[in-house]
């Protein structure tokens, strides 16, 4: 039988453990929150919301990796708890052609229609140019060399330099080629990576469809089929004496 004093313990003992499962469930709905837009992923994740709802956190993807790539979620991680992420820093994904990682996943959160590694898009590299070797004129292009996707996912352009007879060979991302595999952040030697790999929303604009670009579309249009009538045409209507073509009204303003 309960005595008073036992019921008033078992209340306050409730109450605590009831506090305490609270605070936990917050601690982990805060840390999901957070970790969410940092994480990346394996090859072929789908968005977020439906890699959430259908990852059921098994780690098969995880043990199928060769190369001990992907690494499941511990509390306090940049991913959900229990969820296959990886830090391209410490081990990047080696894009296996096979894609074991995809195959292994038991419930499509890893999309099965994902058949070629190389068109996965896990991430986007992105460079620090006032932290880059090579961007502050010494030799470097590492990122470049060891690209899988080299001259697709990133190049070099060169730019003649002012103070010497060297030119400096600059590494760019392409973003339409990148796969976020995170080799070149792996391989960059400098002391922190001046090329890091995020989810492309975190780093990726949009100019928008209401900006026009009308040199591109001359651009297309020249080495199109019908080239030589559009030739004619932008020379019968050329514009008038101190008129510049592709000057907008914004630009013809005396500032
Ligand atoms: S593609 Fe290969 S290296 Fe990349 S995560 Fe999958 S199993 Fe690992
Ligand atoms: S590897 Fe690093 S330092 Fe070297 S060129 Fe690429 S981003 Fe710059
Ligand atoms: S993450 Fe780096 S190495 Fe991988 S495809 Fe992109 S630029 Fe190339």
């Amino acid at each position: 039988m309960t005595t008073r004093r036992g019921f008033i313990q078992k209340s306050i003992q409730g109450a605590a453990v009831a506090t305490s499962g609270g605070m936990l469930w917050s601690y982990l709905v805060i840390q999901n929150a957070r970790a969410e837009p940092l994480a990346l992923r394996p090859p072929g994740a789908l968005p977020d919301a439906d890699f959430n709802a259908l990852c059921i956190k098994c780690g098969r993807c995880a043990v199928a990796c060769p190369y001990d790539t992907l690494k499941l979620a511990a509390l306090a991680d940049r991913a959900p708890l229990g969820t296959p992420y990886f830090e391209p820093r410490e081990i990047p994904c080696y894009l296996c052609h096979d894609i074991p990682c995809k195959v292994a996943c038991p419930t499509g959160a890893l999309s099965p229609t994902l058949d070629e590694v190389m068109d996965s898009r896990m991430g986007l590299a992105f460079i620090d140019t006032e932290h880059c070797l090579s961007w502050q004129g010494l030799r470097c292009e590492i990122c470049y060399r060891v690209c899988p996707l080299r001259d697709k996912a990133i190049h070099v352009e060169t730019r003649r330099r002012e103070l010497s007879k060297h030119a400096m060979l600059l590494p760019m991302v392409l973003s339409e080629g990148c796969t976020g595999c995170g080799i070149c952040e792996n391989a960059c030697p400098t002391e922190i990576a001046a090329i890091k790999v995020l989810p492309a929303e975190l780093i990726q604009g949009k100019i928008g469809d209401h900006f026009r670009m009308g040199w591109k579309q001359a651009e297309g249009a020249m080495s199109g089929p019908d080239a030589g009538e559009t030739r004619k045409g932008r020379l019968d209507s050329a514009p008038e004496q101190g008129q510049v073509p592709g000057l907008d009204y914004l630009n013809q303003a005396e500032f």
